[in-house]
């Protein structure tokens, strides 16, 4: 409908106005007649230019003209009209019938949130009780005026309930919305008119009013046609039909008028008496039918009902995906087996199971496939567990087995390996095969436990982690040491937020020596957590903790500036030569972080110290885990001046594909092999390898740990050419650097290689 059409409606209303008048002036009822035939025929314009509204907008006007086109049937029939007018009449009353249930069909199905069986019974109940109502006082005594024509009274019978069901459905669906535009509002109007001429056309009919009276009948039948077409023709007829949310009259306007339906016929009944035996009949069978009626409606309602109650019970338990009881109903049933179900011979057991790397097949393969991952695990855990077992989805990728009957921790760890084996088979989806494993952590439900429900899911929970630590794909079986860890790891947690602001945190450092010149070439940045009560906590324990939650990254590079602004006080004071180097560690996580490349620029330019003394330490797990983002850090790395090196070397993948692939320039010998280089003729020989494999490539070669002067000498001879270890010297606080360098170049080319004097270490 476009903007143009609001003043056509306005002006439709003006014009019904005005035709509405014209019939109450005319003296006539043959021309009050033709006027309201005339108003009806308008309708068809109006009809045609809302046609393009939605269909359920058309099936209000079909009713509507339905329920006129039955009305004028009826009145062309009834009294003394000529009787061409009873063909016209059926004519009439088979198009309103045809339009009515096309209208009524639509309703039905797009206009109500209602299922149709109910609509249909309550529309059943609204018609027969009109119908009961209608019969008593209208059609019944029309009927006994021996003027009338049964094709009349026939009509005029089916006329009445028929519309009374019209109006119901059209007001259920026009009044049940929140918002009621202009157009709701003129069919409401055009509504009451037409309600108000039948009441009156009825009531004149049977004489319960003048003449007078009966001549509203004409200027309402104009003004309902007029302001169907008005609301036709207003811009906002189309929002009628939009899916809205029903309001509260969808049930509270209902109830009322199917209470009136009921009250109204038992009302009548009750005040006016039989006249005749067919009257008594008709009263009679209608009442059983009303009855009948009434009592399908409440047993269906009683039934959807349960069903819906049962369905939301069912909703609230279970988990929406897979089907399987959701976290409420576990805990329920824990907490009943804690008080029931425990005893000397069965150790109820809970399997936490925790999908490994499920992130990754989200993030790779799509959420759907996930989906359908998570379907399928749930099926085969059902399939692994015991029949008495309780299998559950917490949350995402989480699901816990409770046993209930368990005998013992073999049992149990036999029941944790089944579960497992039933992820060895390839899921099947739509996208392909995966393979998928699971951590699975076991915790019993003692007979002294005093645990909550709550508590149990967080053992297993704990326990499923300690799997994870443990290489994924296994199981892992709860024990209270867990739980001190845990604690502990929260307590080093929490305190690590605040270690950085409440300056804890403090750097050491190793010097690193040419084997050749005996010279410290350079010093390695050692990070130290000195707690607030005084104890000193390993980076070995706080750094992966750090790196866990992400406080590595401002943790890093703070180090980073103070262990570069230490090298330039060193230099500057002359405790080091100024071509010595500064190692500093460099965690995954901030190699990760695409800005680390900014942060070591700033970190140079704020110390002062150039970029070629600079050496960043790198494990090669990032390297692996992310290739392509590693790459680009370490050439983003490398154009600044800065170099790197592969700290841990030979401790883990350590391919020399690494080390052509990535940008590095020297590589650390783990300790590892250091410490068995001097005995061990392997080590000897895998460091050999390593220090040849170096060389080829132009790698500058460090040993790390080297705690004995002949690891020592076995590492030069092998052509080694730097070390650092405790042979030489510990980590030491900054300070104490000065004196542990002089200490160092007093003993010239390193005396402690021909004469076994050892270096002064802490
Ligand atoms: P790393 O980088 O391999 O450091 C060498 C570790 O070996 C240091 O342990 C050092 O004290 C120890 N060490 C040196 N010489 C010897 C020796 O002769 N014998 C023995 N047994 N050990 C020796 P530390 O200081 O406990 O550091 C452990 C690890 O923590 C470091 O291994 C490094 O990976 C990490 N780390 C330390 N500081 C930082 C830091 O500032 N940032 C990051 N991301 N990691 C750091
Ligand atoms: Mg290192
Ligand atoms: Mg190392």
């Amino acid at each position: 409908m476009n903007r143009a059409a609001a003043p056509l409606s306005t002006w439709y209303l003006i014009a019904g106005g005005v035709v509405a008048t014209a019939s109450v002036a005319v003296p006539s009822d043959r021309a009050r007649d033709l006027i309201v035939v005339v108003a009806a025929l308008q309708l068809a314009p109006a009809l045609w230019l809302a046609r393009r509204s939605h269909p359920l907008s058309m099936a209000v006007l079909a009713c509507f003209a339905g329920a006129g086109g039955f009305g004028a049937a009826a009145r062309l029939a009834s009294g003394d009209s000529p009787p061409w007018h009873s063909l016209s009449a059926v004519v009439l009353a088979l198009c309103g019938a045809a339009c009515l249930v096309a209208g009524l069909a639509l309703l039905i199905r797009d206009g109500t949130a209602m299922p149709p069986k109910h609509l249909y019974g309550d529309a059943a109940i609204v018609a027969l009780g009109t119908w009961i109502a209608a019969w008593a006082l209208f059609i019944q005594p029309v009927s006994e005026d021996h003027n009338a024509r049964a094709i009349g009274v026939f009509l005029y019978g089916l006329y009445q309930p028929t519309a009374s069901m019209v109006l119901f459905l059209t007001a259920l669906m026009v009044l049940g919305r929140k918002q009621r535009p202009p157009s709701v509002w003129l069919l409401v109007m055009a509504l009451t008119c037409n309600m108000a001429a039948d009441v009156l056309t009825s009531m004149s009919d049977v004489g319960h009013i003048g003449d007078t009276a009966a001549r509203a009948v004409a200027p309402l039948c104009v003004l309902a046609f007029f302001g169907l077409g008005a609301a036709a023709l207003h811009p906002t007829f189309a929002e009628i039909s939009r899916p809205h949310r029903q309001h509260r009259i969808d049930s509270m306007g209902r109830l009322v008028v199917i209470v009136a339906a009921l009250v109204a016929p038992v009302v009548v009944l009750a005040a006016t008496a039989p006249n005749d035996p067919t009257d008594r009949v008709v009263r009679s069978l209608s009442a059983l039918g009303l009855a009948a009626v009434v009592t399908l409606r409440v047993v269906g309602a009683v039934r959807a009902n349960s069903r819906a109650q049962a369905e939301l019970i069912h909703g609230a338990q279970t988990d929406p995906l897979t089907g399987l009881p959701n976290r409420g109903v576990l805990l329920a049933r824990i907490n009943e087996l804690l008080r029931t179900s425990w005893g000397p011979e069965t150790h109820p057991t809970l399997f936490f199971v925790d999908l490994d790397r499920f992130k990754n097949i989200n993030d790779s393969l799509g959420h759907t496939a996930g989906d359908e991952v998570l379907v399928t695990v749930a099926r085969r855990l059902q399939g692994a567990a015991p029949d008495a077992a309780t299998v559950a989805r917490l949350s995402g990728d989480e699901y816990v087995v409770l046993d209930p009957a368990c005998q013992s921790q073999g049992a149990a760890l036999a029941l944790a390996e089944r579960l497992l084996a039933a992820f060895r088979e390839p899921m099947v989806l739509s996208q392909g095969d995966v393979f998928v494993t699971a951590s699975i952590g076991v915790a019993t439900i003692h007979a002294t436990s005093s645990t909550s429900p709550e508590d149990l899911v967080r053992h297993a929970d704990t326990a499923m982690y300690r799997a994870k630590d443990a290489g994924r794909n296994c199981v892992a079986v709860y024990d209270e040491s867990m739980h001190e860890r845990v604690a502990h790891r929260l307590a080093v947690e929490t305190a690590l937020y605040r270690a950085l602001d409440r300056r804890e945190l403090r750097l050491f450092h190793q010097p690193i020596l040419d084997l050749q010149s005996g010279d410290v070439v350079g010093f390695e940045a050692l990070m130290r957590w000195q707690q607030s009560d005084g104890t000193i906590v390993s980076p070995a324990e706080f750094i992966p903790i750090a790196e866990d939650t992400g406080t590595i990254v401002p943790i890093g590079s703070w180090a980073l500036l103070e262990a570069l602004s230490q090298l330039r006080r060193w230099i500057d004071d002359g405790v080091c030569s100024p071509s010595a180097t500064m190692s500093v560690n460099v965690s995954p996580r901030q190699l990760s972080d695409s800005n680390f490349p900014a942060i070591v620029s700033e970190a140079l330019t704020r110390s002062g110290v150039s970029p070629q003394l600079l050496w960043l330490e790198v494990t090669e797990s990032v390297m692996i885990a992310e290739p392509d983002l590693a790459l680009s850090t370490l050439r983003r790395l490398r154009s600044l001046g800065v170099r790197v090196a592969l700290d841990d070397f030979g401790t883990g993948y350590s391919s020399l594909s690494l080390l052509q692939k990535f940008p590095l320039q020297r590589i650390k010998i783990d300790r590892a092999f250091v410490q068995g280089v001097a005995d061990n003729p392997n080590d000897r020989s895998l460091v050999r390898t390593i220090v040849a494999m170096g060389r080829s490539l132009g790698l500058d070669m460090v040993a790390e740990g080297v705690e004995s002067v002949h690891q020592l000498q076995v590492l030069s001879d092998l052509g080694c050419s730097k070390a650092q270890g405790f042979l030489i010297s510990h980590p030491v606080p900054a300070d104490a650097m000065r004196s542990t360098v002089a200490a160092l170049e007093r003993l010239g080319q390193f005396p402690g290689l021909r004469t076994g004097v050892v270096a002064p270490g802490r």
